[in-house]
């Protein structure tokens, strides 16, 4: 008895894009069906350790075969199989990790060409890249849970059936129906015994089960004395293609760079080799493998509330979990890799993991690792570390901003900047080591780059007496500071906030003299102002520019800004200082004008909303604002309005 179901809408259009896809690593079909089984494999396994109803077994395998005549590739394994609702629910609705993500990816998005081949091959879209060599897909499949197996059909994207069939062994058997061939595209290729033995090599060679194939091989004939005669004979024998043992089992000096990069992109869907990998065997208090990767680029959804961080969970070899997230900090989440231990229980759930002590020990332990191999590379291979650092440096922000700095001092060592006068990231280190003599605080600044900055007219004074400044350009940069507070005992500040402290002895002296001097000039311009600024006083930081706005200290312009962008920001205000140049010419101007109440009032105006454009605050009444200009303009050229 056969029955006929729709795909969900979903799947149909996952299957279109499959079939018209122009994907050119199509070859990828074999190590998604093989990972699959080597899945079902494992699911297998770990029921059979607490579920009596599962027969221990210990002849898993995957099997492989290609039929020349029919023109079809079939992978069988014996592992969990499927029941008929999970034939349902895992093939005709596209439900499952890789590919549910692929699609809401490209429903989000207009994706070309190009794109689709870094995505496809970024999501692994396990069962449905058969589509990329088949016309036609067949599952046989037998659960353990049912007595009936199932075969299910599919050569469309609309439609599939679901039949019942015979089926002693409990596991699945997946045939491919190869695409009839055309001008550009040769399926056959796949029909060959060296291009599978090829492709399981390249994708599928750390499978952990035989993958078994039936080859064909000349060996010369044995004559009757039992010797080997110059004459071959083809036979046939089973040949297991991969050799199973996982990278980080094997002896260091056997597994090249290459090796470790294949490891890489097959097992976690990049398309790039990583930036970085790293195994450690570690023996003691704590008995564990790790190998863990760096990729080149931040996956697309890395800081998406959907990415899981975490690394695969073995332990003696048998695969526990994929993303276990216990393992790593949140702000090393970009790591990828596995972990190996004999110290875990074989069939620990995930509910006790998160209380295990061994596996607390084991993090702790790849934390210190870890951070310690960056610091390395920091040292040893700068050019490599920058480029870490552009792509995710910002985690290690946030991992010093979190938690109230609980991990300020672990990590302060890593940040990098760019500044004023350095165009490549440096260290706080660095900067403090190349600080002049009189310099007593690490200087910051945000804005978007250098040329921003150095038209800042914050910067005056600061320019003269060549200090170096940070130049800060993620959201987060402003708030890392406050939580450092300081570095190698030297306090940051900002060059657009309270006092910068830049003046010596006498120059203090004199700048206090002439404050009281101008005391009631700089109060009839603050009262002018109508409660805008908080002060008005005279600026110690510029020295030709007019004005300029500073916050005072604690809450900064940026992180104003910061706050009041984020969702339910309460609107937070950083105070606003007018500085004034007593040594601009409009300095005098205002002194000048100062009898005239309503015409200082005006020209502290403009002056004030000059300020705020400086800082990137829009000009409070645009209008006014130009009316007032256009005013004192005219009045400036001596013409009779
Ligand atoms: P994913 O592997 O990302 O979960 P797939 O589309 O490859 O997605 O597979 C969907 C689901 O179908 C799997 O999660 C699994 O439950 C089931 N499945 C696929 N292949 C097999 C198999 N060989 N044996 C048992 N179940 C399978």
């Amino acid at each position: 008895m056969s029955e006929t179901k729709q795909f969900k809408t979903e799947t149909k259009r996952l299957l279109n894009l499959m079939i018209n896809s122009i994907y050119t690593n199509r070859e990828i079909f074999l190590r998604e069906l093989i990972a699959n089984a080597s899945d079902a494999i494992d699911k297998y396994h770990y029921l059979s350790l607490t579920d009596d109803k599962l027969e221990k077994r210990n002849d898993y395998k995957i099997e492989l075969a290609f039929d020349k005549t029919n023109r079809t590739i079939t992978i069988s394994d014996n592992g969990i199989g499927m029941t008929k609702d999970e034939i349902i629910n895992n093939l005709g609705t596209v439900a499952k990790s890789g590919s549910k993500e692929f699609m809401e990816k490209i429903n989000k998005e207009e994706i070309d060409k190009d794109e689709e081949r870094e995505i496809i091959g970024q999501f692994g879209v396990g069962f449905y890249s058969s589509y990329l060599v088949a016309e036609k897909v067949q599952v046989d499949t037998k659960s353990p849970y049912s007595d009936q197996a199932y075969r299910f059909i599919s050569d469309g994207i609309e439609k599939y059936s679901i039949e019942e069939i015979e089926k002693e062994n409990v596991g699945s058997s997946i045939t491919l129906f190869l695409r009839p061939n055309d001008e550009d595209n040769n399926y056959d290729e796949y029909l060959d015994q060296y291009m599978l033995q090829t492709l399981v090599k390249k994708y599928s060679d750390f499978i952990r089960y035989p993958i078994q194939m039936e080859v064909e091989t000349e060996k010369p004939i044995i004559d009757k004395n039992g010797k080997e005669t110059d004459k071959f004979e083809k036979v046939h024998e089973i040949k297991t293609l991969n050799s199973m043992t996982p990278v980080w089992k094997k002896n260091k000096n056997d597994v090249t760079d290459e090796d470790y990069n294949d490891f890489y992109k097959s097992k976690f869907y990049d398309y790039q080799d990583p930036l970085d990998h790293y195994q450690y065997n570690v023996e003691g208090n704590v008995t564990y493998t790790a190998l863990l990767y760096i990729p080149k680029k931040a996956p697309y959804d890395l800081y998406s509330e959907k990415y899981e961080k975490g690394l695969q969970l073995y332990t003696k070899g048998v695969f526990i979990m994929d993303k276990c997230k216990e393992l790593i900090p949140d702000y090393l989440r970009f790591v990828k890799g596995i972990v190996d231990s004999s110290d875990l229980s074989l069939n620990i759930s995930r509910e006790m993991l998160q209380h295990d002590r061994q596996l607390t020990k084991i993090a702790a332990n790849l934390e210190k690792k870890m951070v310690k191999h960056l610091a390395d590379m920091q040292n040893d291979e700068p050019e490599k570390y920058r480029q870490f650092f552009e792509a995710f440096g910002i985690n290690l922000k946030f991992g010093v901003y979190n938690n109230f700095g609980e991990k300020k001092e672990l990590l302060q060592d890593l940040l990098m900047y760019k500044t004023i006068k350095n165009d490549q990231l440096i260290s706080l280190k660095d900067y403090v080591l190349n600080m002049k003599e009189d310099q007593k605080y690490i200087y910051f600044v945000s804005a978007k780059d250098k040329e921003a900055v150095m038209s800042m007219p914050q910067m005056d004074m600061v320019k003269n007496k060549d200090y170096d400044v940070l130049i800060l350009s993620d959201d987060v940069d402003e708030f890392v500071f406050q939580i450092l507070n300081k570095y190698e005992e030297k306090e940051f500040k900002s060059i657009n906030q309270g006092d910068l402290d830049l003046l010596n002895d006498d120059e203090k002296k004199k700048a206090k003299n002439l404050a009281k001097e101008k005391k009631d000039l700089l109060t009839k311009i603050k009262e002018s102002l109508d409660g805008k600024v908080k002060d008005v006083v005279i600026s110690s930081r510029l020295t030709s520019s007019p004005v300029c706005l500073v916050s005072g200290d604690g809450i900064s312009f940026e992180m104003e800004k910061v706050m009041n962008q984020m969702p339910n920001g309460e609107n937070i205000k950083a105070d606003r200082i007018l500085e004034l140049n007593a040594n601009h010419p409009i300095f005098k101007v205002l002194e000048k004008v100062s009898e005239d109440d309503n015409k200082l009032k005006d020209y502290a105006s403009v002056l004030y909303n000059q300020a705020l454009v400086l800082e990137g605050f829009k000009v409070e009444n645009p209008n006014e604002f130009i009316t007032k200009m256009c005013d004192i303009m005219v009045e400036a050229a001596n013409i009779d309005k």
